[in-house]
């Protein structure tokens, strides 16, 4: 069984989809999609020997080496271009999920849906994604033992958010009829409220500015709930 947030990413597979999961560690999304018949063929791909090992472990284990292909190699060089048309990238920073797309971007050639799941630094890839021909057409919330995960659906047009808070915080068009949209303004709220906090004691004008900007983001986060 898949962990709730691995589960919606499976959700948001498409069906008959020719996918790559890079960085899949123990391979359990591209197993659980072919065992549950959603998709037919699938690419692990892993940088890391142990995480690799796993991988190829749990596919044999689970009687699919045919259909599941288990590679290791950094990235997107694990694929050749066209080979998939669905991207699976999930469970890591939002910086290295950037890096993993742009030193990838000829394999993104034909490639229609990504699923991205950064923990931390959503709004460094929501604007690489702005800036590099994608969409995001999908902002997805799951509540996990406790944290609260985004997940990102792009696909391949061209969009710019006017407002700087949607970078950082996700569209907030898709997300305000979400029924976590309330959880995700308080955690953010909470956030600035924590840095506000250790900002308190630091003196300076560096530290006064950063206090006026957490404040306007506050209010701003507050204006949208
Ligand atoms: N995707 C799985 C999930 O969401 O549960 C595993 C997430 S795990 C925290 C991150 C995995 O990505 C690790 O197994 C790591 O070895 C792998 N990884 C990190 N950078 C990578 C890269 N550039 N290319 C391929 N795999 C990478």
């Amino acid at each position: 069984k898949l962990s709730k947030r691995l589960q919606k990413v499976a959700d948001l597979i498409p069906m008959r989809a020719k996918i790559a999961d890079i960085g899949s560690d123990h391979a359990y999304l591209p197993t659980y999609l072919v065992e549950q018949g959603k998709v037919v063929k699938a690419v692990a791909g892993e940088v890391n020997q142990g995480p690799y090992e796993t991988a190829k472990r749990t596919v044999e284990e689970a009687g699919l080496s045919d259909k599941i292909d288990v590679r290791r190699g950094n990235g997107l060089e694990v694929i050749t271009a066209g080979e998939a048309d669905t991207i699976t990238v999930c469970g890591m920073g939002g910086g290295t999920i950037v890096e993993i797309l742009a030193a990838g971007k000829d394999k993104l050639y034909g490639v229609k849906k990504m699923i991205l799941q950064p923990m931390v630094d959503s709004d460094r890839l929501r604007k690489w994604l702005h800036q590099n021909g994608w969409r995001i057409t999908v902002e997805e919330l799951v509540m996990d033992e406790g944290i609260l995960y985004e997940i990102l659906l792009a696909e391949p047009g061209q969009e710019v958010y006017s407002d700087p808070l949607w970078y950082e915080f996700g569209n907030v068009e898709l997300l305000k009829n979400h029924p976590l949209f309330p959880q995700k303004i308080a955690c953010a709220i909470e956030k600035l409220e924590r840095i506000l906090r250790s900002l308190q004691k630091a003196q300076g004008e560096d530290a006064g500015m950063k206090r006026d900007a957490m404040l306007e983001k506050k209010n701003r986060l507050e204006e949208v709930w």
